[in-house]
């Protein structure tokens, strides 16, 4: 059982690196963004729950989300593991997560953090909303999604810093340069 976890701002490159990280590791990639994204599109009761607080950069209720990441760790094809992206986004997340990992007899081997500065963060996201059109890549909902990540999922980094299980690594560069980083990283404690 590997057990990732992805943090990094919003506009950092966390779903392409996901997508490379669990296709290496060979664990599945769980994002609970594109959760609700999905549930949203197919007008879910859960993505009825979230697009309120989605479309304002707000975060879903926790009763909500920690359910449904319940649910996505309990299916078999995270039995051997997976990669988290998106979760846990504040500290009272992580103590839930540690509760849940523990239930399945397992533990966080490896948080990693992309960094990439504010300015840089805000150009991409401006990009993506061109290219994408999501309902919350709008430049106020930006700004307030960021200030939420400092908020709020900042000290989740010095969370798992304490337990010496973080590592930075600079999403600045080109997606196969930060993808490098990461991959020494994996080398290094494979
Ligand atoms: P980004 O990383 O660009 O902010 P995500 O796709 O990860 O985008 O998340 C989009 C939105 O989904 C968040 O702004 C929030 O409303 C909701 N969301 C995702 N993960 C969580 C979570 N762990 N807790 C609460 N809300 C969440």
């Amino acid at each position: 059982m590997t057990a990732i976890i992805l943090l990094g701002p919003p506009g950092a490159g966390k779903g392409t690196q996901a997508s490379r990280i669990a296709e290496r590791l060979g664990v599945p990639a769980i994002s609970t963004g594109e959760i609700f994204r999905t549930n949203m599109a197919e007008g879910t009761e859960i993505g009825k729950q979230a697009k309120a607080f989605m479309d304002r950069g707000e975060f879903v209720p926790d009763s909500v989300t920690n359910a449904m990441v319940k649910a996505r760790l309990a299916a078999p094809d995270a039995a051997g593991g997976f990669l988290l992206d998106g979760y846990p986004r504040t500290v009272a997340q992580a103590h839930v997560l540690r509760d849940m990992t523990m239930d399945l007899g397992a533990a966080i081997d490896l948080v990693l953090e992309i960094q990439v500065d504010e300015d840089e963060v805000v150009a991409r996201m401006l990009k993506r909303a061109e290219e994408l059109h999501r309902a919350d890549d709008t430049e106020p909902v930006m700004r307030h999604r960021l200030e939420v990540y400092h908020r709020q999922t900042e000290p989740v980094a010095t969370y798992y810093a304490d337990q010496d299980l973080l590592h930075v690594v600079d999403g600045t560069g080109t997606v196969d340069e930060v993808t490098d980083r990461i991959f020494a990283i994996l080398d290094r404690l494979a």
